[in-house]
């Protein structure tokens, strides 16, 4: 059949299918599953879908498991002297119903000297520009250490956090260690509450919060030599989102480079191949954890890691950005990128999976995507945004890359 084609009309065919390969892997993680925060049903589903696409490749399959809660918010009401605010409990946060005058408090300095105890501190200002990282999470700035660290000294009844943005739906507190009821409250809600500081509200949160698990899934093809290259994306979502962009569209890539390295007929690689899907990068990044406890010392064979996250938006460009690597393996990526005019090559972004790579020294590719910013982590990250075509790219460009690292050893890719 294939052979009444030319080859750029063969090349084109092999595009197609990878694009609805990837297409159909994001539609059942971002449609029919949905979102997948650790824990929850949605993310023990999507877990058990890459398992068996895994499977279906006649890979052997490693579940890392891990323990943590099933967490969902039922209701939630904050009420200023019989005004409803706009509150949404943070992720984690217990039950309560309990009424305390509100304490306003926006800078660290503040935090330090304010009487919080038995009232309601209100997060605004430069305590409320991104979230608060949980004690247990994998990167904690000292700041972040030094709140919650008050917090649990200084006994509030309850936390205010006031949302950053005038759309987005961002809960700024996610901690499970955290016994202490918390909102996010909306940036107009949070004008009402610094207007009347001090004044008594009246918090009510039911949350379920069950015992739970979740586990990264983990492929492996293995090669002449143990060295491995890795390609890893997180599939957990954060709550209330269907995690399209961010990042049912990473695994689609990951799940459809199996297909293309791992298929009938495939090439022997020199390199062992490992497919690592991620959960937990949104909470804690547990996930990264737990796969780094057990790598151990096994990172000095990792050749390279490639990690896909926040890829494939319509309205963005297809992003690429190298860490931790040699001269010659920045250049060869930087020339095997430059034949996608449609991909930006930017500069290293700290987070997601690619840390737990670079921080342990392997060399580690980050493919994302710039655009529209505020999408990610919100029930507007939907499959809609999503390009087939552009799912297609970053999925071409990394089989490219696999291909030269696979001819590559493990000294060359790293920095003298
Ligand atoms: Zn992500």
């Amino acid at each position: 059949m294939i052979l009444a084609y030319g080859l750029s009309e063969v090349n084109q065919f092999k595009g197609m299918m990878i694009e609805d390969e990837a297409y159909q892997h994001l539609q059942r993680l971002a449609v029919d599953i949905g979102s997948r925060t650790i824990g929850s049903p949605g993310n023990l589903a999507a877990a058990q879908y890459i398992q068996s696409s895994f499977e279906s490749h006649q890979l052997s399959v490693e579940q890392q498991e891990f323990l943590c809660p099933d967490w969902a918010e039922l209701e939630t009401s904050l009420e200023l002297s019989g005004e409803l605010m706009e509150a949404s409990a943070n992720t984690f946060s217990p039950s309560c119903e309990l009424a305390a005058a509100t304490v306003p408090v926006g800078t660290l300095a503040e935090l330090e000297q304010a009487s919080i105890s038995g009232r309601i501190p209100v997060f605004y200002g430069s305590l409320a520009q991104s979230e608060i990282a949980a004690k247990g999470a994998i990167y904690v700035s000292e700041r972040d250490r030094r709140i919650v660290q008050l917090l649990e000294e200084r006994h509030p009844s309850g936390l205010i956090t006031v949302n950053p943005t005038l759309h987005g739906r961002w809960r700024l507190v996610e901690d499970f260690d955290l016994d202490l009821p918390s909102v996010t409250v909306s940036a107009r809600s949070g004008l009402e509450l610094l207007k009347r500081p001090g004044e008594s509200v009246h918090m009510k949160i039911i949350t379920r919060r069950l015992a739970s698990k979740s586990a990264n899934v983990i492929a492996r093809l293995a090669g002449d030599s143990p060295e491995k290259i890795v390609l890893c994306a997180h599939y957990d979502t954060k709550v209330d989102t269907p995690g399209a962009y961010d990042n049912a569209a990473g695994v689609a890539a990951l799940l459809t480079l199996v297909s293309c390295l791992a298929g009938p007929g495939h090439p022997p690689y020199r390199h062992t191949l490992e497919w690592v899907a991620f959960s937990g990068e949104e909470i804690y990044g547990l996930g990264d954890m737990e796969y780094a406890r057990r790598t151990g010392n096994g990172f000095d064979r990792i050749v390279a890691a490639i990690n896909f996250d926040g890829i494939g938006p319509l309205v963005a460009s297809n992003s690429i950005a190298t860490f931790a690597a040699s001269i010659p393996f920045t250049e060869m990526v930087a020339r095997l990128a430059s034949g996608y005019p449609g991909v930006a090559q930017v500069n290293p972004w700290p987070a997601s999976d690619h840390y737990i790579f670079y921080s342990n020294k392997a060399p580690s590719i980050a493919m994302s995507s710039v655009g529209i910013r505020d999408i990610y982590h919100t029930p507007e990250d939907t499959i809609d945004w999503i390009s087939p075509a552009r799912l297609g790219e970053a999925v071409s460009l990394a089989l490219d890359i696999v291909r030269a690292l696979d001819e590559k050893d493990l000294a060359w890719c790293r920095p003298t």
